[in-house]
């Protein structure tokens, strides 16, 4: 999808602060952090919303969120936790339509989320 955000870093066409690059997934940092460690998870395929996912896809979200755990893990924040979140449309805010996994972490988080 030639206008989608998510699909030019993963093309190369614009920048990402790359984390991680596998077969199936990306991680880049957040260019607008909301915690000291801010990183986007997101499938190479282009998929808009959650609302798009399939039972197809179940090993793919598996392996976002099991990425998102690792980096946390790897960036220390594991005894001290960490939020994972996936926004989907309008009331979640979502703004890049290329699901994606939040990890947020360094940070002590509110709850529930505004
Ligand atoms: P969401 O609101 O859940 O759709 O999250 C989209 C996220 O993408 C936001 O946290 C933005 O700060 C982030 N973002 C937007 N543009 C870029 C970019 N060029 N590189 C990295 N992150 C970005
Ligand atoms: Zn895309």
């Amino acid at each position: 999808m030639s206008d989608c955000l998510f699909c030019k870093i993963r093309d190369g066409e614009i920048p990402g602060d790359l984390v991680y690059e596998g077969d199936s997934v990306l991680a880049f940092n957040d260019i607008n952090p909301q915690a000291p460690t801010h990183v986007l998870i997101i499938p190479r395929e282009h998929i808009a919303t959650l609302n798009d996912l399939t039972p197809k896809e179940e090993p793919l979200v598996g392996e976002m969120i099991q990425r998102a755990v690792t980096i946390a893990r790897e960036q220390g924040y594991a005894e001290n936790g960490y939020r994972i979140a996936l926004n989907c449309n309008r009331d979640a805010g979502q703004s890049v339509f290329h699901i994606h996994v939040h990890l947020l972490a360094g940070r002590s988080m509110s709850w529930p989320p505004g």
